[in-house]
């Protein structure tokens, strides 16, 4: 059985490996067919795709796009579309937008709360300047032995209602999903598990989603416990909803995860790799 990685990060986002080394290590790991899927941002992909190539690895073009859906972050990862396509790249130049001003705020907030220059001190962990984040800072709140690993960050200092969260608008879903499809790719829902919703507004998104032309969710990820995977499962098939496998990789010693290592998906859904000619 292949090992199929559809969920990673570069130093093109807030991972902390270039591209060509993500690709080498999912390839170490058994990884047969892999997608680089930085936030915001394709500009990866031409690093990953060589990379991969050169180590015997079949290589899916990704994304992960940022969107705000009723008042909550959301992650939408597309799959499988053409890089060139502009309605792609335009909305995600403007998804990226907002992050150097939002991190600007962050900082601030964090100088109140006793953390100082921590714009500086993300951008030294930034690997694009155009795609600062939340990890970023977290790393550079480790650095200085305030707290001892990124959970711990998220928890004290990054969340809502903590000094460092400043809410931002990202894309719209529908929006999101129609750049991935007008690209010819497939639009997955992102570790569905991670969105505090309840049954009702797991519904309501995911008809949304739907209708607006997504077809797949993610059902065995890093951010997902073993009884996640069974419950999304179910959900994929509930909602006739193909479903993917990733393991959310950023940083050796970080992620949960490891690149290629999750169990397969449930024999009970429908990959979202079954037409795809492999
Ligand atoms: P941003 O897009 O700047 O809001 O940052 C989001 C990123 O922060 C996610 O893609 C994860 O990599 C990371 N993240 C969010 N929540 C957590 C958490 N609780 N623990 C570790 N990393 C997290
Ligand atoms: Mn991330
Ligand atoms: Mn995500
Ligand atoms: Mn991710």
């Amino acid at each position: 059985m292949l090992n199929i990685d559809l969920h990673c990060h570069s130093t093109v986002s807030d991972g902390a490996l270039t591209p060509a080394t993500v690709a080498a290590r999912a390839r170490e790991n058994g990884v047969d067919v892999w997608a680089l899927t930085d936030h915001d941002e394709i500009s990866g992909i031409p690093e990953a795709r060589d990379a991969a190539y050169g180590v015997g690895m079949r290589h899916v073009t990704g994304v992960e796009i940022s969107v705000t859906w009723a008042m909550r972050t959301v992650h939408i990862v597309g799959l499988g579309f053409d890089e060139s396509s502009q309605d792609l790249v335009q909305g995600l130049a403007s998804t990226r937008s907002g992050r150097e001003r939002r991190a600007h705020e962050m900082a601030a907030q964090l100088a109140k709360a006793g953390i100082p220059n921590a714009f500086e001190g993300a951008l030294k962990h930034v690997g694009n300047p155009d795609l600062i984040s939340r990890t970023h800072f977290a790393r550079y709140i480790i650095e200085l032995g305030i707290c001892p690993d990124i959970s711990d960050v998220f928890r004290n200092y990054l969340i809502e209602g903590k000094p460092g969260y400043v809410p931002h608008r990202w894309a719209n879903l529908k929006d999101a999903v129609t750049w991935i499809r007008s690209a010819g790719g497939i639009a997955v829902v992102a570790h569905p598990g991670r969105y505090d919703f309840d049954d009702l507004e797991l519904d309501v998104f995911l008809s949304e989603f739907k209708r607006f032309g997504g077809t797949a969710i993610e059902v065995v990820t890093g951010s997902h416990t073993v009884e996640e995977y069974s419950r999304f499962a179910i959900v994929a098939n509930n909602y006739g909803l193909l479903a993917s496998r990733g393991s959310d990789f950023h940083a050796p010693g970080e992620s949960s995860t490891e690149l290629g290592a999750l169990p397969a998906l449930p024999s009970t859904v429908v990959p979202v790799w079954r037409d795809w000619h492999m």
